[in-house]
């Protein structure tokens, strides 16, 4: 039965990748499209299938015929930065998943710093403190681009990303070019406006802060070195499984370490022996391994302590056939 339903997957999977193939071969970008192409090495974790269609735009009229493409033949397309918070299926993304790498630019207009949304988190703030300016150096070391970290509200630290932002260009759902402006109320603990919806960001402008270079240099070393004490980059993982949640008193990661699940594996799939809120790949996990752990702490932690944890690592792509985030 298992096997069947695996091939029938397959099947479905291939066929998908036809169709994307004859749509999306008859459009031509500067930047790069390529078929059934693997994502595992551009997420965190390290696992999952492939991307039917991948893109890599190059420009903003790249990923506007990308879009309009994709919205006028109903294709759900997904939106990949730096894939240090998503779990993609080991059945991959049969839809159009968009890689924002080549929006990498910076502007800068005194102390407004405009980032393109595919740079990543940590250049971006190597970039400003180059220019004397703080604010965001305590995302430093955070895996990820700054897309993804508006799209969360990346927080570490005592800091938002949310604290700095001013405004963003994006593209909406239409396919349309909106800017939007920061309303603090639109952001909250990693939570963003951009969340459940499909837009896609280019470009995130932040008002910074003058500061001594040599400052924002030390810090960022101490950031960092503090996540290297405490195992940030030693296996593959994206980050917290759970958001912590106040009213609980502790946070995730303590309320897990409180059953005394550290170290519970399932397959290539473990809680990390240093943090119980992050679950790491030791090296041959599946992504079902992952989502079989992940689950299995919910259910542990609602049964025993009447809590819901809410998870923060997405689901992407094909799980038997229930599509999640795309
Ligand atoms: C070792 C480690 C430590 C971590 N520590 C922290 C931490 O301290 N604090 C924290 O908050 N997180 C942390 N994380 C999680 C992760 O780094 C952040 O969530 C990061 O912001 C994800 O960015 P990304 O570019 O990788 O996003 P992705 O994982 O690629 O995508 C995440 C979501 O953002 C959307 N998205 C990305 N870019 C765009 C765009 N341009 N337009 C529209 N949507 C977009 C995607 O579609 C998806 O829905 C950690 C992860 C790791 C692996």
């Amino acid at each position: 039965m298992h096997r069947r339903l695996a091939h029938t997957g397959l099947i479905r999977y291939h066929g998908v990748v036809n169709r994307l193939r004859e749509i999306f071969q008859r459009i031509n970008i500067e930047g790069t499209i390529e078929f059934d192409y693997p994502l595992a090495p551009l997420t965190t974790f390290e696992v999952g299938g492939p991307a039917a269609v991948y893109a890599e735009p190059s420009n903003v009229s790249d990923m506007q015929l990308l879009l309009q493409t994709a919205l006028s033949e109903g294709i759900p397309y997904f939106v990949l930065g730096g894939g240090a918070n998503i779990l993609v299926s080991d059945k991959g993304v049969p839809a159009l998943v968009i890689a924002t790498s080549g929006f990498d630019s910076v502007e800068r207009e005194g102390e407004l710093v405009s980032f393109g949304t595919g740079l990543s988190m940590s250049r971006a703030t190597e970039v400003a403190a180059e220019y004397g300016l703080g604010g965001i150096e305590f995302l430093y070391s955070m895996p990820g681009t700054v897309g993804g970290a508006v799209w969360m509200n990346a927080r570490c630290y005592g800091g938002s990303i949310s604290d700095s932002l001013v405004s963003v260009d994006y593209f909406d759902e239409t396919g349309q070019a909106q800017v939007y402006t920061i309303q603090s109320r639109d952001f909250a603990y990693k939570r963003s406006p951009f969340q459940h919806r499909a837009c896609v960001m280019l470009q995130a402008q932040f008002r910074l802060l003058p500061t001594d270079p040599k400052i924002l240099h030390r810090r960022m070393q101490e950031y960092h070195a503090d996540r290297e004490a405490k195992g940030h980059f030693r296996a593959p993982s994206a980050g917290s499984v759970f958001k912590n949640n106040h009213d609980y008193g502790a946070p995730s990661g303590k309320l897990i370490d409180s059953l005394g699940l550290r170290g519970l594996r399932v397959g290539g799939a473990q809680i990390s022996p240093e943090h119980a809120n992050i679950i790491i790949n030791t090296g041959t996990a599946t992504a079902e391994d992952i989502r079989t752990l992940i689950e299995s702490v919910r259910d542990s932690v609602q049964k025993r302590l009447g809590l819901e944890l809410e998870r923060e690592v997405l689901y992407v792509g094909d799980w038997n056939g229930k599509h999640e985030v795309v």
